[in-house]
């Protein structure tokens, strides 16, 4: 069966040419061109392009309600859907989509590539074509990302590499599938099929901030920081530890209850918060310090973006953030 697949298509090093020595995003037809593969792939493509295709750097909410507003208004017409996108700020798109695209049924797969598409080493060309193939499937029904032979849960993954082909992880959540000469997919991991409605999301707020401690770390920069935004995502040392020097637990109070929701997320790739294993976790536990327990920091900073546009009052911001929404932590 021929299935119906859009690509949608942002900008990125995929389709970016060399202009005077510095890549710079190109339309999307010339991709088209530049890739005759696409039209013989076995699938019924269409492509749209955001309004500005751009640096994924340059991503930001306007263009994300764009990308939720393109998948909903198309979402009847199409079996799967493919978003070609830069790969600096990809786990950031693939995290708020997969908030903002409630009980999806049908696969959104994120892919990009570390070399353009016209250089003759590129990884784009295996990445865009395993990508549709993922997205004709009908076998996964979340938002994912693809590369480099790997198929990952979209709020699971970090960019961990600029230079190598294999530049995402997955660092707490197993793989979804493994293109060998197969498309493998470990179909225990998987989300299953939603029976709830659609719903698409497009209220996000910036009012975030991330907090990175770090030893000798300022009152004045903490202190700055906290004031800066009402959703905090605090990257501590290890199993979720911090300081416990009484001026820095005492300013983590003062702004929980003026009402901050700050989020405490391991600066580690891999493992998970355990607030009070230690002592030096047992008082931000105390003060009210909510855990992250395994979520990626994209994952922990978008899920609050999404959470506090989208909120009755902020106790259900805080209820919110430690149950498990999208598959992005683990409890
Ligand atoms: N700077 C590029 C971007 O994120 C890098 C890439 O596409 O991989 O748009």
């Amino acid at each position: 069966m021929i299935r119906n697949i859009l690509l949608i298509y942002t900008g990125g090093t995929i389709g970016m040419i060399k202009n005077n020595n510095t890549l710079s995003p190109f339309n999307f037809d010339k991709l088209h061109s530049a890739f005759p593969e696409l039209k013989d792939c076995g699938s019924s493509l269409s492509h749209i392009t955001i309004s500005k295709p751009i640096d994924s750097s340059n991503m930001n909410i306007d263009q994300w309600i764009e990308l939720a507003n393109s998948i909903n208004k198309n979402y009847n017409q199409y079996d799967g859907f493919v978003i070609l996108h830069g790969s600096d700020t990809m786990a950031y798109t693939a995290s708020m989509l997969s908030f903002m695209l409630e009980n999806i049924s049908k696969p959104v797969i994120l892919t990009g590539s570390q070399l353009p598409i016209g250089i003759k080493r590129t990884d784009a060309k295996e990445n865009l074509i395993t990508s549709i193939e993922i997205a004709a499937s009908n076998i996964i029904k979340e938002v994912c990302v693809y590369f480099e032979y790997k198929l990952y849960r979209g709020n699971r993954v970090v960019k961990i590499n600029a230079d190598n082909f294999d530049a995402f992880q997955s660092p707490n959540y197993p793989i979804l599938a493994q293109a060998g000469v197969k498309i493998k997919y470990k179909k225990q991991y998987l989300s299953p099929q939603s029976s709830a409605t659609f719903n698409v999301h497009t209220k996000i707020s910036n009012d975030v901030a991330i907090l990175k401690i770090f030893p000798s770390i300022k009152k004045e920069v903490v202190i700055a920081i906290l004031n800066s935004a009402t959703g905090i995502i605090l990257e501590t040392f290890g199993s979720g530890n911090a300081t416990t020097e009484g001026w820095f637990i005492l300013e983590l109070e003062k702004g929980i209850k003026k009402g901050k929701i700050i989020i405490n997320i391991s600066q580690c790739l891999s493992g998970s918060v355990n607030q009070g294993h230690y002592q030096t976790s047992k008082s931000l536990e105390k003060s009210g310090v909510l855990s992250g327990h395994d979520m990626t920091t994209e994952a922990a900073l978008t899920k609050l973006m999404f959470l506090l546009a989208n909120k009755s009052n902020n106790i259900s911001v805080r209820e919110k953030i430690e149950i498990n929404l999208r598959g992005e932590m683990t409890i």
